[in-house]
């Protein structure tokens, strides 16, 4: 049975005081529903925040990571350092960075090998842009991102994995996959990985939903049966959305 897994991803948002600010007031707030809930928060906050959240079961994670170990790599962040402050997931490739910071499938790929070998698990975005979706090729599109993304990776690993599927259309602009079309990416995600792998890995493998995911959405979309939980950006700014959105969960699938 997969657990349910609501996280946050708040991009370049809050300042370390706000951040701390932000883990005082959700603190108070979270109960353990039996759902995994987790924030991923820009570089600088990690460490404030891993001490706030500490005695929690409330995840860490962080939003990119470089993928060699070490190196004359200017402002890049190693998995080491990530493992230091010990967070526990990585978000990898994320529309934004594949957008805006030249991420490709080879450099997602070689990323995710190096959480794996870390021991931090990573949050692998996926997603089609408006112009395929419109072309009818959103299932090629996140076909072929699936396949490069990955090469080499083994059953094991991916077992363990979380894909984020984000339409790249439905990311901060306030308009949302239907639920239904939501369950029909997850699923084929689901279904490609069977392919990729086999089916015990795909019925393992947790698929979140992202993309505009609100407390006044979050209930019909969550409860599809392929969709394992939301990867939450405008929203997860919020204490009290965050919250009401890990509290639609109700745990188990
Ligand atoms: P959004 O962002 O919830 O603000 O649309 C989701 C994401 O990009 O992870």
């Amino acid at each position: 049975m997969r657990k349910k897994f609501v996280a946050g991803n708040w991009k370049m948002y809050k300042t370390t005081a706000e951040a701390l600010e932000f883990a005082a007031s959700f603190k108070a707030l979270y109960r353990n529903t039996g759902a995994e809930a987790g924030i991923c928060a820009p570089f600088t906050q990690l460490a404030a925040l891993k001490e706030a959240l500490a005695g929690t079961d409330i995840k860490l994670g962080a939003q990119n990571v470089h993928f060699e170990e070490k190196g004359a790599y200017t402002g890049e962040i190693s998995v080491t350092m990530l493992r230091e402050i010990g967070v526990d997931y990585t978000i990898v490739g994320h529309s934004e960075r594949r957008e805006y910071f030249a991420e490709t499938d080879e450099t997602v790929n070689k990323k995710l090998h190096k959480l794996y070998e870390h021991g931090i698990l990573p949050i692998l975005c996926v997603g089609e842009n408006l112009a395929q979706r419109d072309a009818g090729t959103a299932e090629a599109v996140v076909g072929t991102q699936l396949e490069k993304d990955l090469a080499g990776l083994g059953a094991v690993q991916v077992k363990l994995l979380v894909i984020a599927y984000e339409p790249i259309w439905a990311i901060g602009t306030g308009r949302t996959a239907t639920p239904d079309q939501a369950q029909e990416m997850c699923a084929f995600i689901r279904r490609t990985v069977a392919s990729l792998y086999d089916a015990d890995t795909a019925d393992k493998l947790r698929v979140q939903f992202g993309g505009s995911v609100k407390p006044e959405n979050a209930a019909e979309i969550l409860s599809k049966a392929d969709v394992d939980g939301a990867l939450v950006g405008g929203a997860s700014l919020v204490p009290e959305d965050l919250i009401k959105i890990i509290e639609f969960q109700g745990g188990q699938i």
